[in-house]
């Protein structure tokens, strides 16, 4: 357990998971455990947003006339993120979410932002942060912060399958944009507010069984928040905190059943199922993988509220 001034850490991956199921925070961010089997979903996300960090912070530091070298960085980047994602866990090789289509994306998504370069200003890109609160450490990490059209906005990437509507609206009410455009106030930086940059990726299965031509789609929707929003995101949080604390406290990480099948199966029933006790389990299904939301970046601003 992470503290500062005697405060826990919290980012919005180990808040959402706490709020899920207290047990499944246990396995992840207590034991650091992850299924053997991991999610192609996760990979491919974590792969676009390194093909985007590679092009924008070459982009940041030399100018849109440095186009070229921007996508050769973000290859490089994309690669060696799909390398180091897909070492140690296995994969359903049967999948549209491959290396090669989000290379095919990322050149797509080029062409159909293709005027950005006559518009979009890069301010800054992947910055970490802690901020203390009265109740707890918030930490987290900003995508990329832009110009676009002489105003500035904080953006976060986000792949799905689903439709972007449906999305757009569900990242409406999200905390962890919530919470980031509450940071972005904090530490200084002036945003008009978030703008989410949405690819969407899906495919269908032909007659014959195999993958068809992937569609892909992309859109930038802006988010804005209230102090009411704000409140309320942090009343939650500390709600999280303070059943986190008592967690830590008393060893006991409470199973929630209504979580189990909530988004499909949990990866965790497994563990779960054994009825064992807590260190006794049998983990051959499971590896370690230590979850750090600050990772991939050096320095981390902290401040103080
Ligand atoms: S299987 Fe159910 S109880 Fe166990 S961690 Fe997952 S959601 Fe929680």
């Amino acid at each position: 357990m992470e503290t500062t001034n005697g405060k826990l850490h919290i980012d919005h991956s180990r808040r959402s998971c706490a709020s899920s199921c207290l047990r499944k925070y246990y396995w992840r961010y207590v034991r650091n455990l992850v299924p053997k089997m991991g999610s192609n979903a996760l990979r491919y996300g974590s792969t676009w947003h390194a093909f985007l960090d590679g092009f924008y912070s070459t982009i940041k530091d030399n100018g849109w006339s440095a186009s070229h070298s921007a996508f050769e960085a973000a290859f490089s980047q994309g690669k060696e993120t799909w390398q180091k994602e897909s070492s140690g866990q296995d994969f359903y090789s049967d999948d549209y979410r491959t290396f090669e289509n989000c290379t095919k994306a990322f050149l797509e998504y080029n062409n159909y932002y293709q005027m950005d370069k006559e518009m979009l200003r890069v301010i800054d890109i992947e910055k970490a942060f802690s901020i203390e609160f009265p109740d707890f450490i918030f930490d987290g990490k900003l995508d990329l912060q832009i110009e676009l059209n002489g105003v500035n906005w904080l953006m976060e990437h986000k792949t799905t399958s689903q439709y972007i509507s449906t999305q757009a609206e569900r990242m409406n009410r999200a905390a962890q944009t919530i919470g980031y455009w509450n940071a972005c106030r904090i530490l200084g930086f002036e945003m008009e507010g978030i703008l989410i940059n949405f690819h969407q990726l899906t495919s269908r299965k032909n007659k014959a069984g195999s993958w068809g031509e992937p569609t892909m789609a992309f859109q930038r929707t802006p988010q804005l928040y209230t102090k009411q929003n704000v409140d309320d995101w942090y009343t939650h949080f500390a709600w999280e905190v303070h059943n986190l604390e008592r967690c830590y406290e008393t060893s006991t990480w409470p199973k929630n059943y209504d979580s189990c099948y909530q988004f499909g199966r949990c990866g965790y029933l497994p563990l779960c199922d054994q009825y064992r006790p807590l260190g006794e389990e049998q983990l051959s299904h499971f590896i370690e993988k230590k979850w750090d939301v600050k990772k991939t970046v050096s320095e981390v601003i902290y401040a103080v509220v």
